[in-house]
């Protein structure tokens, strides 16, 4: 074999994988830039040397085959490819207008040829059905001469009529594109994220996979549009219009969705105009096109100008930049954001995507890096659609660099890959901007730095909250200047709010002497708050106002509250695991308890609470425990008593009410004994309690 017929061999089998994951399995691994690239290369060569066009070839097809899940649908009219104008500058519009005029045999002087120019909506082709006014069949394009039934699935999809208004013909089949919409695509992959579920790589492939779901029930939770764009087969129309625009106007009166953003031009000029008006309009809006259609306008000079192989002669889509490219990951960063979590970023070899050149992607969280398993060395597929961030949407395992395996055999692998997948809280057991602790909390997609007051990443944050109404209060103190004193450096933790002085405040921009004034005296007042108050500012994760109240309350000091241990706190109303560990964490890091020590030695205060009776009935009842007992241990015993409105107290007096005594109880038993105060054992108290 030739070296160009062993290419075009090549390409062929991998334009026949990608048709295939694409057409057939709605799961493409590369961008559609790439697959039109190789496509155009072997164009080239077959072009220049047709005896290597083999009758498998890609370029000779349209689509891909039907599946067998489905039932067969024989087109009546093929549904043909359009030709791609790649040249995506205005001699893409003017070179289609030349071969048009040639082919229709028009002189220079001729007028110019009328085209509508339309979207090219990317989503999948339809063809609709109807017999006397009601729809009895929709199909996909399949492989052009043979779709697959899916007629249940479009019935699901609100916007194409079930039955046509107006004066319907005895037959009229509808061609058009359902599509999702960008916003509906991000909902539903939100609901993914949060439902733990794989999240969708494109709103083309999800509409694509979602029509030809095999279960109704599924398709009919995607939500799916849809617009009309032209005809198949038909009869008994008597008033079918003579331009394509006309039929356009028609489809929208028999109630289908038609799309508003098309128009009527004249010649190359008039096209490459639309081209550039839609270029213009693209990312705002609430769908993805990869292109605009020509088509021209008058029925009749479409049948003169008829059909090639795989595509009509009277249209062709004029394609933009792609939304999507291909590129390697050439390192994985990791950004700490306001709220702590440390967010990984794909550094990326630069590449030209949605009109930019894109050099970095979110990878959001380690969640999404394990759903991807995107690992630093991979080719990856890229998408910046509209203004959205740019995304890794992708990777192209079958480009993953692989290293030898030592010792490897002809049974085990012999490649590995070339780096491990990704772990962030293996790689940053602590935070690269702080060095506190990182977490990852059960059930939560992001890694955690721990040191809330202390981390500068999230200094501005922690200090917002901190000085908020319901926390510190500390009148004046607005966003804006919290963000003036932590870039001047003056403020790193909110203690060092209480050692500004005039001075300091006073050289900051647009700070008037009696405002600093003003200001220093409202940090001052702050000082004096209550513990509630206090534990909300500290902005420990997951407590809120009532939490921070029901803490204070129940522990009745800050010291008490630092050294609760996991039962301790289980013990408070409404505190479950999660608050307990987002308290136990922030506690943990030493950082945050130099901030508190650091904020009480400047003089922040509170009064002392005197504990609320509790509901229960050991509401007002003092206990010591004292010995082992038969199945609590000694923090489930106080935590017991304490959910019981009980207070326990470590040595016995005459103010003790009970003494819980278990096996080997020593001196407080016998001095309870002396003082005559009832004695009770674990059996006891849960009569007791009732538990
Ligand atoms: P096409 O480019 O041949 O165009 C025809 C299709 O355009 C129609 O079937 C219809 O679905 C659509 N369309 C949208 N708006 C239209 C309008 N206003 N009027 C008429 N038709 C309209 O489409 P194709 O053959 O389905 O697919 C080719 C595209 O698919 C290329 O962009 C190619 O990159 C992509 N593709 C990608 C891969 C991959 O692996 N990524 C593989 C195969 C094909």
């Amino acid at each position: 074999m030739s070296e160009l017929a062993q290419q075009a061999a090549v390409l062929r089998e991998k334009l026949n994988q990608y048709a295939h994951e694409y057409y057939v399995l709605d799961a493409p691994s590369v961008p559609d830039a790439e697959y039109d690239r190789l496509f155009r290369e072997l164009q080239a060569i077959e072009l220049a040397n047709p005896q290597l066009q083999t009758p498998d070839s890609p370029t000779l097809r349209v689509g891909g085959k039907p599946l067998p899940q489905f039932s067969p649908v024989t087109h009546a009219v093929a549904m043909l490819s359009i030709r791609t104008e790649t040249d995506v500058t205005e001699q893409g519009a003017l070179a289609f207008d030349a071969s048009v005029r040639k082919e229709l045999g028009l002189a220079e002087n001729d007028p110019p040829v009328e085209y509508a120019a339309e979207l090219k909506f990317d989503g999948l082709a339809i063809n609709l059905r109807y017999e006397d006014g009601v729809l009895v069949q929709a199909a996909t394009r399949g492989d052009g001469a043979t779709g697959e039934d899916v007629t249940q699935n479009i019935r699901t999809i609100g916007q194409i009529p079930l039955r046509l208004k107006g004066d319907a013909p005895a037959l009229l089949e509808v061609r058009g594109e359902v599509y999702m919409r960008r916003d509906d695509f991000a909902k539903l992959n939100a609901k993914q994220i949060a439902a733990g579920e794989k999240t969708f790589v494109n709103p083309r492939n999800t509409a694509a996979g979602a029509v030809r779901q095999l279960d109704p029930a599924i398709a009919a939770q995607r939500p799916l549009s849809f617009y009309g764009y032209g005809l198949g087969d038909l009869s008994g129309w008597d008033s079918q219009p003579n331009t394509h625009a006309g039929i356009l106007n028609a489809l929208r009166d028999f109630g289908f969705p038609v799309c508003d953003l098309r128009a009527v031009v004249l010649g190359g000029v008039g096209l490459a105009q639309f081209h550039a008006q839609v270029a213009a309009q693209r990312d705002e809006l609430p769908f993805d096109i990869d292109g605009v259609v020509y088509k021209v306008n008058s029925i009749a000079q479409q049948r003169q100008l008829g059909f090639r192989t795989r595509e009509p002669r009277w249209a062709v889509a004029h394609k933009y930049p792609a939304q999507e490219a291909l590129t390697t990951v050439e390192a994985i960063d990791i950004q700490v954001g306001r709220t702590g979590s440390l967010t990984p970023v794909a550094r990326l070899a630069p590449v030209f995507v949605g009109g930019v050149t894109v050099t970095n992607a979110t990878l959001h969280n380690q969640d999404e890096i394990d759903r991807k398993d995107v690992r630093v060395g991979d080719t990856v597929v890229v998408r910046r659609a509209g203004d959205v961030i740019p995304e890794v949407v992708s990777v192209v395992f079958e480009r993953r660099p692989m290293i030898e395996q030592p010792g490897a055999d002809l049974f085990t692998p012999t490649q590995v890959p070339q780096y491990p997948a990704y772990r962030i809280l293996e790689l940053y057991p602590t935070c690269p901007v702080c060095g506190s602790k990182t977490v990852r909390e059960p059930e939560e997609a992001r890694v955690r730095c721990t040191g809330g007051l202390f981390c500068s990443a999230q200094r501005k944050e922690a200090l917002k909250h901190f000085a908020g109404r319901r926390m510190m209060d500390i009148e004046g103190l607005g966003d804006k200047l919290i963000e003036q004193l932590v870039d001047a450096d003056l403020v790193k933790t909110p203690a060092d709010l209480y050692r500004l002085n005039l001075s300091q405040l006073a050289g900051l921009e647009r700070m008037a002497e009696k405002s600093a004034n003003n200001l220093l005296a409202a940090i001052e007042a702050s000082k004096s708050t209550t513990l509630s108050r206090f534990i909300f500012a500290l902005g420990i994760r997951n407590v809120g106002e009532a939490t921070a109240r029901d803490l204070a309350q129940h522990f009745t000091s800050l010291d008490a509250l630092q050294v609760a241990t996991v039962e301790d706190l289980q013990a408070v109303n409404d505190v479950g695991p999660i608050v307990t560990q987002s308290i136990i964490e922030f506690f943990a890091e030493p950082h945050n308890r130099e901030v508190i020590a650091s904020l009480l030695e400047v003089g922040v205060n509170w009064p002392v609470i005197e504990a609320k009776p509790l509901d229960g009935v050991l509401v007002g009842k003092t206990l010591v425990i004292t010995g082992t007992l038969p199945t609590l241990s000694r923090d489930e015993a106080k935590a017991l008593i304490e959910a019981n409105g009980g207070k326990v107290a470590g040595s016995v007096s005459k103010k003790t009410d009970f003494v819980l005594a278990g096996e080997a109880a020593g001196s407080k038993l016998d001095k309870a004994q002396s003082l005559g105060v009832a004695i009770l054992d674990e059996t006891a108290l849960r009569r007791m309690l009732n538990v």
